[in-house]
């Protein structure tokens, strides 16, 4: 799994590229976890899955890189 290789999709919702991700939190299963996502600066929506990648999968890589 490679970040850069990763292109941020449109906003599902509005279909502007304004699309960035929150990582709350690293601790699955807790509230602040579950906001973990993607917003969009346009209209507001979120969290929102996008890509391949789960929050969890996504954490765990986090994880991995901050134990380098
Ligand atoms: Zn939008």
């Amino acid at each position: 799994m490679e970040l850069h290789d990763f292109d941020i999709p449109p906003c599902p919702d509005c279909g502007k590229e304004k699309m960035y991700h929150l990582c709350v939190s690293h601790v699955p299963g807790t509230a602040s976890f579950r906001k973990n996502g993607w917003y969009c600066k346009s209209c507001g929506i979120g969290p929102k899955q996008l890509g391949s990648a789960s929050e969890a999968e996504a954490a765990r890589f986090a994880l991995v890189l901050l134990n380098k």
